[in-house]
């Protein structure tokens, strides 16, 4: 792989991974003060020449603007993002047609529009399903019934599973 194409993990200025550059991206950044080197781990650099400077560029690189990770709150329910976690599968039968929002302890028995309480399904398992809690249909919950996490986090789940 060319120097240039070598990746480097960007850290917000709090330290926490938020993307993957190339070391041609990561000098761009450098170059025009987004960006520092960071000194962890291994010291591994790489040098890369332009016309007038030489830039060490390390496999890490510290965003020097604040603001990247805003304040982040968990959004409302809402069929994107309850789709998104769901994979855009009914939680039921695994179907990926006619979807919409299920409330697994349904809204007319007190079952919240939380995240907690809505899974994706499709709308025969939902209409079989009733107002009916699974166990007492029969029916198994694939989904974990969690709220998304902050986009930085995604990230940093996907990275070191990588
Ligand atoms: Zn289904």
């Amino acid at each position: 792989m060319h120097v240039l194409q070598q990746p480097v993990l960007v850290l917000s200025r709090s330290y926490l991974p938020v993307d993957r550059v190339t070391v041609k991206e990561a000098v761009c950044l450098i170059a025009r003060g987004k960006a520092e080197a960071v000194e962890m781990g291994d010291g591994k650099t790489w040098l890369v020449r332009s016309i007038r400077k030489v830039y060490e560029v390390p496999a890490q690189i510290c965003l020097t603007a604040a603001g990247v990770e805003r304040i982040w709150k968990v959004p409302p329910v809402n069929r994107k993002e309850l789709f998104a976690r769901d994979a855009n599968l009914c939680q039921y039968c695994g179907s990926k047609r006619s979807l919409t929002i299920d409330h697994v302890l349904p809204r007319s028995r007190g079952g919240q529009h939380i995240w907690e309480n809505v899974v994706t399904a499709c709308e025969p398992c939902n209409t079989r399903k009733g107002d009916r809690t699974p166990e007492e249909v029969g029916m198994v919950l694939k989904a974990k019934l969690k709220p998304p996490v902050h986009p930085a986090v995604a990230f940093a789940e996907q990275l070191w599973k990588s």
